[in-house]
């Protein structure tokens, strides 16, 4: 099959490599044309573990190619993807849909013979009837849903798949969910998806407006869960419990199940948080307000920006003139993501309260450099970092920073304090390596 993505970025990007790796013809377009010219060089623009090597074998097995030119492989695809972005909207919360819009205009003009209109961006339950209408004004030569002949259908098939382990999430995903309004599209997208009914992959069928409903559903279960996990955590805290059992003890139940009960410094990254707020928004719409998801997008906010006081708290309350190393910068790691990382809370809130910051991290530098003001070094690795610092912060719990040389550590350092904020180390070890530790719902070890 034909398949054309619009959008190149993180999601458009993976989801065309995949594609191209299940043997359909994918063109991946982009507007952003510098993009498109290191994507032609061989470059691949964002970091995610095993995209260098899909792109590059796809392209030379002339299955994969990428253009600024959106019409010509629109005209030629059995299936266009729109995976363009749909930030939050500045000022009110709601999704910014002028990317999809823009694209389904530009796909309407250009639309020949029979083709599937895909979203795979996340949309707001009704974007994909929007889109429909601005095909049926763009293309009134066309008919929607025909059983045969030339025309369009417009499918909702929103994607799961998690920065860092995208590939593996694409090619081996729990579901394939697909709002389609006629059979014929379901069974193009049947064609689209058939290499992973050898994996048994569950597809999922159903209208358009509850598929788009189940990507923001499931995006703001867990964003709650992990909510759940973070209040819990903090009352452990100060009951003198630990969080980790708890999640354990939990997690065994199949009801609740153990992923997603990690404590930390809040959610972030490209999704969460806009898609918890764009489903608040619709919800109030509707009349409907989802109040246990207002209440997650409120005490998230407030525990990404409540990390600084308690890196304050374990260097005695006071940070001028302290030096606090950070380590890890983007939300996650294995992405070089830096979209609404609690590292852009954090640190701005640590330099607000005096602290002289030494930053590092593996794959989001770059960005972060853009993105956050007032750093007084911006290392070459975590030892770097942690030269002269008074307190040492994990944010991001990439793998490097897992085993870190703590004798070293306690050397390079003015004294051996580390905050802790992903539960890398144990409280007893770090004891034991004569750390002053201070981590997320478990008590807390003096050296
Ligand atoms: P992104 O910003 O990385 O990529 C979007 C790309 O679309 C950009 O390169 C932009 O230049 C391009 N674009 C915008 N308008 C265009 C147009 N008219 N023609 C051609 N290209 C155009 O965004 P992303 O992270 O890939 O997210 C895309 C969508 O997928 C969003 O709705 C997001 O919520 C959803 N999603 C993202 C993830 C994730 O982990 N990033 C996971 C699941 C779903």
């Amino acid at each position: 099959m034909k398949i054309t993505m619009i959008g190149s970025g993180y999601v458009g990007l993976v989801s065309g490599a995949c594609f191209s790796e299940f043997g359909h013809i994918v063109t991946c377009v982009d507007k952003d044309a510098g993009k498109i010219a290191r994507l032609n060089e061989g470059e691949i623009p964002i970091f995610e573990p095993g995209l260098d090597k899909l792109v590059a074998e796809n392209v030379a097995d002339g299955r994969l190619s990428f253009t600024t030119d959106l019409a010509g492989p629109v005209g030629d695809a059995d299936a266009v993807f729109i995976a363009v972005g749909t930030p939050a909207r500045r000022g009110d919360g709601h999704a910014d849909l002028s990317y999809v819009y823009a694209a389904a205009e530009e796909i309407g003009r250009a639309l020949k013979g029979y083709t599937c209109v895909v979203t795979k961006s996340t949309v707001p339950v009704g974007t994909g009837a929007e889109v429909a209408a601005i095909l049926r004004k763009t293309r009134p030569d066309l008919t929607e849903s025909a059983a045969d002949g030339d025309g369009y259908d417009v499918v909702s098939n929103p994607e799961f798949l998690r920065e860092g382990s995208a590939i593996e999430d694409f090619m081996r995903p729990d579901r394939v969910v697909i709002g389609a309004p006629s059979e014929r599209a379901r069974e193009m997208m049947r064609r689209m998806y058939r290499p992973l009914s050898l994996i048994e992959t569950p597809l999922l069928f159903t209208d358009r407006q509850t598929s788009e409903m189940i990507k923001y559903a499931a995006n703001t279960f867990l964003a709650t869960k992990i909510t759940f996990i973070n209040e819990v955590a903090d009352l452990c805290e100060k009951a003198g419990a630990d969080v980790h059992d708890v999640a354990k003890g939990i997690g065994l139940d199949r009801r609740i199940g153990p992923k997603f009960l990690h404590p930390g410094p809040g959610y972030g990254g490209s999704c969460f948080p806009k898609d918890t707020l764009a489903l608040v928004k619709t919800a109030q719409d509707f009349d409907a307000p989802l109040r246990i998801v207002e209440t997650v997008v409120d005490i998230n906010d407030k525990r990404k920006r409540a990390m600084a006081d308690r890196v304050a708290a374990a260097c005695g309350g006071d940070l001028k003139g302290k030096t606090v190393a950070v380590l890890g910068l983007t939300f996650k790691p294995n992405t070089d993501d830096m979209r609404e990382s609690p590292s852009l809370d954090i640190l701005p809130a640590l330099i607000a309260k005096g602290a002289v910051v030494r930053a590092f991290d593996p794959e989001g530098m770059a960005e972060a450099k853009h993105m956050i003001d007032g750093v007084a070094h911006w290392a070459a690795d975590a030892y770097d970092a942690a030269t002269g610092a008074d307190c040492l912060v994990i944010v991001t719990e990439w793998n490097q920073f897992r085993a870190l040389q703590l004798d070293r550590l306690k050397e390079i350092m003015n004294q051996p304090l580390m905050v802790d904020l992903r539960n890398v180390y144990t409280p007893d070890d770090m004891a034991a390596a004569g750390f002053d530790y201070h981590c997320v719902g478990r008590p807390r070890t003096a050296a």
